[in-house]
């Protein structure tokens, strides 16, 4: 770290809050996207925890009692994705809500003669433009399970997409990165998956073997989520579950989208893999 203000404060940080070994070490073992991380990069992940859980107020919901290792868990997952950007990437509000199971979301419909309607289904998660990421707590812990479902990853990757406004599966990229290579690889991906999403619902005969309609290997016990079919930004938040949780998947199903995400994280996850 150079020196500055913020970064000295960050070593303060550090310094005096930091992650106990035994609690580092179980959240560690629970997290099998990890595989791989190189000392320095677990090194840094546990910084990013430590300065994340400083920075953010993470609460319990409906009596849910949110403990040190749950605390833990869930700053890790945050902390993976901007493992090698910054922690400003997720600037500008503080608190992460955890319900015990699913939880209400509440929005409006309007409908062709213009009433409004209130309506809710249930979320497993939810990241507010400006507020808080809502997460339920039974699908956080699901993260484990190593089927690459990833509710954490998912809500955070919505935070950085909505660094430049409304989710919409264009976050801000960096300085040399390409919007045009951006928005060709993600609308290709997006269109042809959503047309596999349609004809798996044309014949629900088919449909248990559209969660493994993939020869690449591995695909853990599901590929992509169907969620993913629903919009551009669902799209980007769930391809970037999998892009951690099955990189050599979306490497091999959709490379022009994983060299771009690797450019956006600037990190290569199936090289981990691989190599591990
Ligand atoms: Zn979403």
């Amino acid at each position: 770290m150079p020196w500055n203000i913020k970064n000295w404060r960050r070593r303060h940080i550090l310094k005096s809050e930091p992650i106990p070994d035994d609690s580092w070490g179980r959240v560690v073992a629970r997290l099998g996207f990890l595989r791989g991380l190189s000392p320095d990069e677990l090194q840094r992940l546990r910084e990013c925890v430590a300065l994340f859980l400083h920075s953010k107020q993470i609460s319990g919901a409906h009596g849910l009692v949110v403990t040190h290792d749950m605390r833990l868990l869930i700053a890790a997952q945050a902390c993976i994705l901007i493992l090698d950007l910054d922690l400003d990437y997720y600037a500008g509000w503080v608190e992460v809500i955890v319900y015990p199971g699913e939880f209400l979301r509440h929005y409006e419909y309007v409908d062709d003669d213009g009433v409004v309607h209130d309506l809710a289904e249930p979320a497993s998660g939810e990241s507010w433009l400006g507020g808080p990421v809502i997460l339920s707590w039974e699908d956080t812990a699901a993260a484990e399970a190593g089927t690459g479902y990833n509710v954490v990853i998912h809500e955070f990757a919505h935070k950085l997409d909505m660094l430049n406004g409304e989710a919409n599966g264009f976050p801000p990229l960096h300085a040399g990165m390409s919007q045009r290579a951006w928005s060709d690889a993600f609308s290709a991906a997006y269109a042809e998956f959503q047309l596999e999403v349609l004809d798996a619902e044309a014949d629900k005969a088919v449909a248990p073997d559209f969660f493994l309609p993939y020869d690449a290997e591995p695909c853990l016990d599901r590929c992509l989520d169907p969620y993913a079919a629903e919009d551009p930004a669902e799209f980007f938040a769930v391809v970037s579950e999998a892009f951690f949780e099955m990189p050599l998947m979306v490497k091999g199903r959709f490379p022009a989208v994983y060299e771009q995400l690797a450019l956006f994280y600037r990190q290569d996850p199936a090289q981990r893999w691989e190599e591990s």
